[in-house]
Parts: structure tokens; C-alpha cells; sequence
């Protein structure tokens, strides 16, 4: 049997955090100091926390990674950021595909997959996010709208080194809702199967991480999931001491 993937446990602080809130990496940075843990751990913080967070984070666990790059390398994006400048400020990873994304900015699996590409180009790890809305859950189209989303947002070249599933149905962000362990296990078991169609057996190691209103009460039961190898963190990342409670599912 293939060995898995190793897990990743990353925070997404969206917009949200000001310099004061680096001390959260400080702390998180230092406690990890003291851990064995048998996952990666990463922040996305604001792209204007970027350059200080990696400055606070150097030298220990915490990795750093963007919430979100245009696929341009450079030119008239007036208030977009690059691949390479996120790069550039000392992220290794990058979030595409978000939901919010997709439904606030109208991002289409093309526009994912091409956002992936440049983040690939520029030796960023892309995390991409594939997720259906409560309404497809409820009309049982979870399955599908994987597999569409999962064809559409994976680039060419994507590989298990530079590329990242993170399953977050819509319906569960920041709202307290979770699927049941079985479910979970039952969408990110058909997305090792469909990154099997598209990249061989590569796929055994690409990370699948869930996320959707993860905590340090159910991460434990979460991680448990077959094909789950870590979790994607929002408002539970913004507080230290909650998200070291999620790293704890990989004490
Ligand atoms: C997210 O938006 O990526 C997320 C998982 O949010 P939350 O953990 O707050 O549900």
C-alpha cells in the first residue's frame, strides 16, 4: 500500500489580522518549537503580513502561504498580487479556488487552473479548493460538482510536490456544520479516484486536506477520515491556542 501523503494543517486568516496579530504566529511558532508534530504547518495571513510573518516564523515549523494570486506575472492588475511577488515576500504556497472566491469574484475552474499554473511557474505549492454549495449537497450533486470542479481547476504539470486538494463544502464555512466522517471520507476517497485519472499514481501522494468549520473539539475525528491528510483552518487558525488544539489531531 502506498505511503500517505504527508498531512498539512494551514490557516487561513482571510481578511482578517493587523501587525498586532503576528503574535499569534510568534506564540504558534515558539509552542511548535516544543512539539513533535507529524504534519506541516502553514498561515495564510493578508498578503500585507506576508514579508513580517515570514520574518517571525523564520527559523521554526510555521510555513507561510497567500490567499489568492492573479495568473499574470506582473502588469495592469490594479490591486491584485502575483505569483512570484508572493513568492517574492517568502510564501511557499498559495490558496486558489476558495469559494468566497469563486462566488464573490466569479471565478470559473478555468480561472483556478490558471491561477494554479502561475503559482506552479513560480514554484508555489497551489492549495486548490473544490466544494459544492448547500443546495447541490442537498440535491445529492456533491459527487458531481467534485469531479467537474477537480477536471476544470487542475493545471497541466500539476504534480503530488506542487499541488494540494483542499475539499471544503461551501455550506460548512464558518457556519458550525460539518459532514459526517463518513461523508468526508466518502468525497475525498472519490477525489483520490479522480486525481488517479488525471495524474496516475502520482495521485497516492497529492495531500487532500478538508476544511469547513474544523476545531480543536472535531479534528481529531475529522483527520480520522480515509484520504483526509490534513485540514484547511479559517476562524479557528486566528487564535493560536485553537489552532495548536488542530495540530493536536497529529501529536
Ligand atoms: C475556510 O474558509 O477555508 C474555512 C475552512 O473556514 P472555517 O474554518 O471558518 O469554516
Amino acid at each position: 500500500m502506498a505511503k500517505s501523503p504527508k498531512a498539512l494543517v494551514a490557516g487561513n486568516w482571510k481578511m482578517n489580522g493587523t501587525r498586532a496579530s503576528l503574535k499569534e504566529i510568534r506564540t504558534l511558532a515558539s509552542k511548535l518549537n516544543d512539539k513533535k508534530v507529524k504534519c506541516n504547518v502553514m498561515i495564510c495571513p493578508p498578503a500585507t503580513l506576508l514579508c513580517e510573518a515570514k520574518e517571525v516564523a523564520k527559523g521554526s515549523k510555521v510555513k507561510l502561504g497567500g490567499q489568492d494570486c492573479h495568473a499574470a506575472e506582473s502588469g495592469a492588475h490594479t490591486g491584485h498580487i502575483s505569483a512570484g511577488m508572493l513568492k517574492n515576500a517568502g510564501a511557499s504556497a498559495v490558496i486558489v479556488g476558495h469559494s468566497e472566491r469563486r462566488a464573490d469574484d466569479g471565478e470559473t475552474d478555468k480561472d483556478v487552473a490558471a491561477k494554479a499554473a502561475a503559482a506552479h511557474a513560480n514554484k508555489l505549492t497551489a492549495i486548490i479548493c473544490v466544494g459544492e454549495t448547500l443546495a447541490q449537497y442537498e440535491n445529492k450533486e456533491t459527487l458531481r460538482v467534485i469531479t467537474a470542479q477537480i477536471k476544470g481547476s487542475l493545471p497541466e504539470g500539476a504534480t503530488a510536490k506542487n499541488t494540494i486538494i483542499a475539499y471544503e463544502p461551501v455550506w460548512a464555512i464558518g457556519s458550525g456544520l460539518t459532514p459526517t466522517v463518513k461523508e468526508v471520507a466518502k468525497v475525498h476517497t472519490h477525489i483520490r479516484k479522480r486525481l488517479n485519472a488525471a495524474l496516475g499514481d502520482e495521485a497516492d501522494q497529492v495531500a487532500i486536506l478538508y476544511g469547513g468549520s474544523v476545531k480543536p473539539a472535531n479534528a481529531q475525528e475529522l483527520m480520522s477520515a480515509a484520504n483526509v491528510n490534513g485540514a484547511l483552518v479559517g476562524g479557528a487558525s486566528l487564535k493560536a491556542t485553537d489552532f495548536l488544539g488542530i495540530i493536536a489531531a497529529y501529536e
